[in-house]
């Protein structure tokens, strides 16, 4: 493969990476291993780098519209590390308050104080609206058992957790729901402990700063799609629209066929998802025992629900929205930095969320839009009065994987049975849900593996933030 050799390119003692798949964990992988001096070539299938984390023009309006919203918490140090690697860490805007609004509208919010950790948020949940003492007093008895040590993952399942801590169905329905479900993108009977407790342990105890949400303020494929950039301008090669059929492994090479022609590298990554290995994997026992292990991983759908108004409907940029099927809404025309400032006179842009949304996953697009433009009504009135000008429906099948119960047994290493292939995506060992700070993870977590086996020991993983106030002592 053509490469530069120099100071801004790969070195050539160094070893030569081919990495299949573009989605964040390729990215993360190609950007760690091209900055080292690598000699690294990244294959993706599509025409565009980010995978599920991406954008597509709008048929419709030709509009770049991300295939669903994604945010981030303080707390994903690897994510930050990456946006900073890319040079992209000011195209996320940070927010400390999260609003809650039930049917009806009315509303409140929680948000961090001078309080020290994990009491930061205190005064705001005393304060709030929409639970009462009784179920409040039954979130602070749970949330004070989750302080120590995040347990092992076991076959307990978070709702059977929750009602043997008593809490009220009110504090299921209005806040470990809401919170859970879209943080892991599963229903709370199907969620293991072990993920629920990481949640709210990582991201709502620890400090302020791992609890603050990041939204981007750009179209995600115009977030990670410099990272080709980043790469080529180390002497790397991306190529797109470049589908890997088949690796071949011996041991010395790794052989990697792409758009009918063989490329061979000293080393390669898989960064697709756990579902896609089959198709080029090379065949055998390892290879049958690897897939029947990732088999039991399930994949959760999310739906996102583009409006179109022809008028502001709220001043709220984002708001949990309560005890409907919608979940989430983002006012796009607000925080898309370009759009921001066109809002009002000509018109707004929404994306409504459905995190674990099986029960959309039969119906119309015409029959979810209904649906959710009438759910919207109950929460902003003001959409009675106003025009929907376009509408869209992306429904994500195989958005993430499920944090189920003892998954952790089929999430595997970045080890594989062959020693020139690594294992990354977001599904693998890394310790967190399927996210994109779980993706950058195993990027990283590749990344250093396949640098160890080549005798650098290279470091591209970041540590965690450092917990704040009294979780300082409560941390073992
Ligand atoms: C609708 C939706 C909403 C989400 N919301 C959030 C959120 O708010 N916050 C958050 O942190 N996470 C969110 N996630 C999860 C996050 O997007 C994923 O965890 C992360 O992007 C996974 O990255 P990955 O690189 O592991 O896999 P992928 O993004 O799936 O990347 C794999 C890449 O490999 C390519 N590929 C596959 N097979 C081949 C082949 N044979 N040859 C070459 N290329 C191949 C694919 O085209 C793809 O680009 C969401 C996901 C979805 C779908």
């Amino acid at each position: 493969m053509s490469g530069l050799a120099g100071e801004s390119g790969s070195n050539p003692n160094y070893p030569s990476v081919g990495i299949i798949g573009g989605g964040l964990a390729g990215l993360a992988a190609a950007c760690a291993l091209a900055d080292a001096r690598y000699k690294v070539t990244l294959f993706e299938q599509r025409s565009c780098l980010g995978g599920r984390a991406s954008s597509f023009a709008h048929p419709g309006t030709g509009e770049l519209i991300d295939n669903c919203q994604h945010v981030l918490l303080g707390c994903c140090t690897n994510l930050r590390n990456f946006y900073h690697r890319l040079g992209v860490e000011g195209k996320v805007r940070w927010y400390k308050r999260i609003t809650f609004i039930e049917p009806g509208g009315r509303s409140s919010y929680i948000e961090p104080s001078f309080l020290p950790a994990p009491f930061h948020t205190g005064f705001s949940f005393a304060r709030f609206k929409l639970l009462s003492l009784k179920d409040k007093l039954g979130i602070v008895r749970a949330l004070l058992s989750l302080l120590g040590r995040v347990p092992e993952d076991s076959s307990d399942d978070f709702l059977s957790w929750l009602r043997r801590t008593g809490q009220t169905q009110a504090a299921i329905d209005r806040f470990w729901a809401p919170v859970l479900i879209s943080s892991l993108n599963e229903e709370l009977d199907k969620s293991s402990v072990k993920y629920a407790a990481f949640v709210f342990r990582e991201a709502f105890l620890k400090s302020a700063e791992a609890g603050m949400m990041g939204i981007p303020t750009a179209p995600l494929s115009e977030l990670y799609g410099v990272a080709a950039e980043y790469i080529r301008a180390r002497g790397g090669e991306v190529l797109l629209r470049s589908g890997v059929d088949a690796v071949s492994l011996d041991d010395r090479t790794a052989r990697v066929r792409s758009n009918d022609r063989e490329y061979s590298f000293d080393y390669v990554i898989s960064a697709i998802p756990h579902h896609a290995l089959r198709s080029i994997l090379p065949q055998g026992p390892e290879s049958e025992e690897l897939q029947r292990k990732v088999s039991h991983l399930q994949t959760v759908p999310i739906t996102g629900i583009h409006l179109w108004f022809d008028r502001e409907i709220t001043a709220l940029e984002h708001a949990s929205l309560l005890d409907r099927n919608i979940q989430w809404m983002f006012q796009k025309s607000k925080i898309l930095t370009r759009l921001a400032g066109q809002n009002g006179a000509s018109g707004s842009y929404l994306e409504l969320l459905v995190s674990s949304s099986k029960n959309l996953l039969k119906m119309s697009r015409a029959e979810i839009i209904d649906l959710a433009v009438k759910e919207l009504t109950e929460f902003f009135p003001t959409v009675r009065e106003a025009r929907l000008v376009n509408a869209t429906v992306v429904k994500e099948v195989r958005a993430t994987f499920a944090p189920a119960p003892l998954s952790d047994r089929f999430r595997l290493s970045p080890l594989s049975p062959w020693p020139r292939l690594f294992l990354s995506g977001d599904w693998t060992a890394t310790g967190w849900p399927s996210t994109m700070e779980g993706a950058i993870r195993a990027g990283y977590l590749a990344a250093e593996a396949l640098s160890r086996a080549a005798g650098h020991s290279h470091r591209f993983i970041v540590p965690d933030l450092e917990p704040r106030g009294l979780m300082r002592f409560l941390t073992p």
